[in-house]
């Protein structure tokens, strides 16, 4: 089986800029919370394509130095996160190749479906790969293409690719950006403030640049950067829409607009249905942070009970590095996150959460602030049970592990030994949303798969 290494990663261009490469490293810090595993950018100065690419941090992966040595006025970047523990820095990104038309590099945020079916394929042709990645049938794809232009390859390379893709290429003069038929992930494009342009899978690393945002890639649409012209679009694919309403639930940052709308907006959206539809009378709503704050704001809102801070976050212990085992997944949440004593004793807490996995982190959560003498925790989770796996570019993992996927909601309680708990419900999570038609990938928790 082929590694899910390209799931959630941030992508990043830059294009016609004189500190490209400096924009893209910026860009990558901004986005860093969708992939902390390893980071990398190419650039282009016109002749040539320079990577740098690294296990760990952005802050760890460059330093000036290394940046100066990527020269140019293009840059692509990558920040990867994956659980499936293969250490070789061959799978960071950007993947570089060099062809018969020159020099390419690549960038990927989702994940290929049928990229084991392409890859064997190739290798019956004789291609060589040299690492487990989805990404690398591109390269082959592409340069195996019969067509002479590059544009005309990617095109070809791409209707031969199914599943989840937010695509930056770059070569030695031009820059591509192309989303799937379903936009799946998210990809937007901005003006920069002294000329060129940039692509981002989030509007956060806009602001941090002083970028304009313009308007999102379209699902199926290619863009074309040329030196000196606006971006040129073709329609590669008829758009079908299918966006990640994970994106929104957990792992887009809430000041980034996702899918033409505030993440943050539509966390406490949500969090205001679930005050609606499943209330409980209770003396204070608290959030596990981070990702349960705008739900919880939502929620006490809404419902009028007063929100606190009820539980501390420390910041240094990151999000990756989980340790394959259960007991070490326990200890973790007892190192990210400690009760605020004085908030929660004696009192009736709701505490709300974006979602529950594997039902571990709400399980310590809840012990934890019995222990710090809450009277009762109601659990409330502003998504609906998370049932089945993503095979679109989020980690998830096998159904066996989702807690929902085997026990009903009372067994859920009972297990995290809440007083109470529910979800949001999907009507509820499409309307918060503002879902049109069918617009929105649910399968995390309907099974309803597209592809
Ligand atoms: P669990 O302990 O497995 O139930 O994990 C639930 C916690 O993980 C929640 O606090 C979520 O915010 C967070 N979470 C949800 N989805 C993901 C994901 N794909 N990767 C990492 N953390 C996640």
């Amino acid at each position: 089986m082929l590694e899910n290494v390209n799931e959630k990663c941030a992508v990043v261009g830059i294009f016609g800029h004189k500190e490209a490469s400096k924009l893209a490293y910026f860009s990558l810090h901004a986005l860093q919370h969708r992939g902390q595993e390893a980071a990398g950018i190419s650039s282009s100065d016109g002749e040539k394509l320079h990577t740098i690419k690294k296990r760990g941090l952005v802050m760890r992966v460059f330093d000036e130095a290394k940046l100066n040595t990527l020269s140019g006025t293009s840059a692509i970047g990558h920040t990867r996160y994956s659980t499936a523990g293969d250490d070789s820095i061959l799978d960071a990104q950007p993947v570089f190749a060099r062809y018969d038309l020159g020099e390419m590099a690549i960038v990927h945020n989702g994940n290929l479906t049928n990229a084991e079916e392409v890859r064997n394929a190739l290798i019956e042709k004789g291609a060589i790969f040299q690492t487990f990645m989805d990404t690398e049938n591109l390269i082959h794809l592409i340069a195996k293409s019969e067509q002479k232009k590059l544009i005309d390859r990617i095109i070809d390379a791409v209707q031969r690719i199914e599943g989840a893709f937010s695509l930056v290429f770059l070569s030695r003069t031009k820059m591509f950006a192309m989303r799937d038929r379903h936009g799946f992930r998210p990809l937007s494009l901005g003006r920069l403030p002294n000329g060129g342009y940039i692509v981002a899978s989030e509007t956060c690393a806009f602001d941090l640049v002083g970028a304009e945002f313009i308007r999102d890639v379209a699902p199926g649409e290619l863009l074309i950067f040329e030196k000196d012209k606006t971006p040129i679009s073709v329609k590669v694919f008829e758009p079908t829409p299918k966006h990640c309403i994970f994106e929104y639930v957990y792992f887009a940052r809430p000041d980034s607009k996702v899918f033409g709308q505030s993440v943050y907006q539509t966390r406490k959206d949500m969090g205001k249905e679930l005050a609606r539809i499943k209330p409980i009378e209770a003396d204070v709503v608290i959030p596990v942070p981070d990702g349960g704050v705008p739900s919880a704001i939502g929620y006490a809102q809404e419902s009028g009970i007063p929100y606190e801070m009820g539980i501390m976050r420390n910041h240094y212990i990151g999000r990756t590095f989980i340790e394959p085992t259960q007991e070490m997944r326990d200890l973790k949440v007892k190192m990210k996150l400690s009760p605020m004593t004085d908030i929660i004793k004696g009192k009736r807490v709701i505490v709300i959460d974006d979602s529950i996995v594997r039902g571990t982190t709400s399980r310590r959560i809840i012990r934890m602030l019995k222990e710090a003498g809450a009277s009762e925790v109601h659990m409330r989770v502003s998504s609906p049970p998370t049932t089945d796996p993503c095979f679109y570019g989020v980690d998830t993992p096998n159904k066996e592990n989702l807690i929902a996927a085997n026990m009903s909601t009372q067994e859920i309680c009972d297990y995290i030994e809440a007083d109470s708990l529910a979800y949001l419900d999907e009507a509820s999570l499409l309307r918060s949303v503002n879902a049109e038609g069918d617009n929105y990938c649910t399968a995390c928790f309907t099974g309803k798969y597209i592809i």
